[in-house]
């Protein structure tokens, strides 16, 4: 039996050891961490639960192609409640309040009634949103393995939005917002996203979320990924723990095994870098690899930026049924990581009573930082470590000050359970910049996917998010499955979707 050695026990290495043993090889996987998950995690402080990732999952459908790998996966399937809020997200700043309903009817209705002078460009926006509905992330195989007819299935299927989405994927989020007049309808388009994405990104959530694609399963992050290691465990993997993996040892055209920093080896047949791009490419392999896409990429910023988030938890003694499942407000200025904001966004976890103790509720925001924000907090940690808890305090309790101005109910309601700067996914992840996504898809990038070989590489593979740009949960779950399909095909044995 050939042996893989996954290094990253992140969604995409648990998806790659899932379906490497159905295919009937024996795999292990080596985690850097105290448990599997990767930036798919969540953790217990105060007596609350922290779920630090998903707030919607595409492929929640199931009618969708992603939604079968979910299932193959033991993430989603019959026994898994599935939430699904009436509206993506509610808007409240100094010139209304507005949602984004998933009834686009309504959505449309609203908007409508709130700026008849933006007809047009409204009707234009649900219009989209109406086509992006119809996608269905590509999850099958690989596009290079796709026969002529589920090649001509495919266009057929996503031929509406290709007519669209070329055009659309030209236009940044800031453009876009310019085809409104009414301030609070520009907000709608610059609220969710960082803004140097292009519009076809939002309408891409939106369009999913609408479908009934984008919903949440119940027990969020640490649901998810409790299942995956239970199907990788019970198919005969093995994930070790605490295995930091530092080097390779070569042979010819191929690697003889991964080096740890606990100075043990392991060798296999196969290796697989599920770990962030920038660890396979910065630490791991020959600083002489010559490697086009992600060289590329991560050193044109303006063209392939990323992004992370300051995440603030805070406990709220106080029912909390009134506020919607994700809020964006506007408030009065506020200091982080050297910049000034004047937007909070709100993440309420009111569908998940058990993440708080009885009679309490949990909130979790996120403040968009960006690769220089992720310098600022990686110099103060360190280099000044006490300055660095101070600032994440100090952006904490401007952040609760804000909450208690625009809900007055909530006054002396408020402390915090935990803070996340973006250092802390580098720390514990290894994220470049501390981005848990990939690269942003702005409007000047090309739009490509990398297969996950390495030239000169024979038996090495990665996989991950930054394979397929945005990255995203879907894109590091189908990207382990698709490097295992590839490995397959490379060496002429049968790929098992189920297990034998
Ligand atoms: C706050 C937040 C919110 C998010 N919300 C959503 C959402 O709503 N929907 C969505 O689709 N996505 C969301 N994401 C993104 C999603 O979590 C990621 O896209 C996905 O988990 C990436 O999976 P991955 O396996 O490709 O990479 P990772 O999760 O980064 O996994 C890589 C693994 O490799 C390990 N590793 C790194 N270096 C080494 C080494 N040297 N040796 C051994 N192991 C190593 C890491 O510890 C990690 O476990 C969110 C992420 C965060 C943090």
């Amino acid at each position: 039996m050939k042996r893989i050695a996954i290094i990253g026990g992140g969604i995409a290495g648990l998806s790659a050891g899932i379906y490497a043993l159905k295919s009937g090889f024996a795999c292990d996987i080596y985690e850097q961490h105290v448990f599997a998950g990767g930036q798919c995690t969540s953790w217990k402080r105060k007596g609350f639960h922290i779920d630090n990732c998903v707030h919607w999952l595409t492929g929640t459908n199931p009618e969708t192609q992603m939604y079968q790998v979910w299932k193959e996966l033991h993430v989603l399937g019959d026994e898994v409640e599935i939430l699904q809020n009436p509206s993506f997200l509610h808007i409240e700043s100094e010139h209304g309040s507005l949602d984004l309903w998933q009834d686009t009817q309504r959505m449309r209705r609203e908007l409508l009634a709130l700026s008849p002078q933006d007809a047009v460009a409204i009707n234009d926006f649900v219009d989209q949103i109406d086509i992006y509905k119809g996608m269905d992330m590509p999850a099958l195989k690989p596009l290079e393995q796709l026969s002529l007819k589920e090649w001509w299935q495919l266009l057929k299927k996503l031929r509406p939005i290709g007519k669209i989405h070329g055009k659309l994927s030209r236009i940044s989020l800031q453009a876009y917002a310019q085809r409104f007049k009414h301030p609070l309808l520009q907000q709608m388009i610059l609220a969710y996203m960082p803004h140097t994405y292009n519009i076809s990104s939002w309408l891409f959530v939106l369009g999913t979320f609408c479908s009934g694609n984008g919903a949440l399963p119940k027990g969020g992050s640490e649901g998810m990924i409790s299942r995956m290691i239970q199907q990788f465990e019970a198919l005969g993997g093995t994930i070790h723990t605490r295995k930091k993996a530092t080097s390779f040892t070569y042979g010819k055209k191929c690697i003889n095994s991964i080096v740890f920093s606990d100075s043990t080896t392991a060798s296999a047949d196969f290796y697989i870098a599920a770990c962030d791009a920038s660890v396979t490419f910065h630490q791991l392999l020959h600083k002489d690899i010559n490697e086009k896409f992600f060289a590329t990429r991560f050193i044109d910023k303006k063209l392939h930026p990323v992004y992370s988030s300051f995440n603030t938890y805070i406990a709220v003694d106080a029912d909390t049924s009134f506020i919607a499942d994700t809020t964006w407000i506007t408030c009065s200025p506020y200091q982080a990581a050297g910049k000034s904001h004047a937007s909070i966004l709100l993440k309420n976890f009111v569908n998940e009573p058990e993440y708080a103790p009885e009679g309490k509720n949990i909130f979790q925001t996120l403040l968009v930082q960006y690769e220089d924000d992720f310098d600022f907090w990686s110099d103060l940690y360190q280099h000044h470590p006490e300055k660095y808890k101070q600032e994440k305090a100090h952006i904490a309790a401007q952040i609760i000050e804000r909450l208690e101005q625009h809900y007055p109910s909530l006054k002396g309601k408020l402390s915090v359970v935990e803070t996340v700067s973006p250092y802390s996914f580098n720390r514990f992840c290894g994220a470049y910049k501390g981005s848990y996504m990939s690269f942003i898809l702005t409007p000047y990038a090309k739009k490509k996917s990398h297969k996950g070989y390495i030239k000169g590489i024979k038996n090495l593979y990665i996989t991950g998010q930054w394979l397929q740009p945005p990255g995203g949960l879907p894109n590091a779950a189908v990207t382990g499955k698709f490097t295992i399909q590839r490995l397959c095909r490379a060496i002429k044995v049968p790929f098992n979707r189920i297990s034998k």
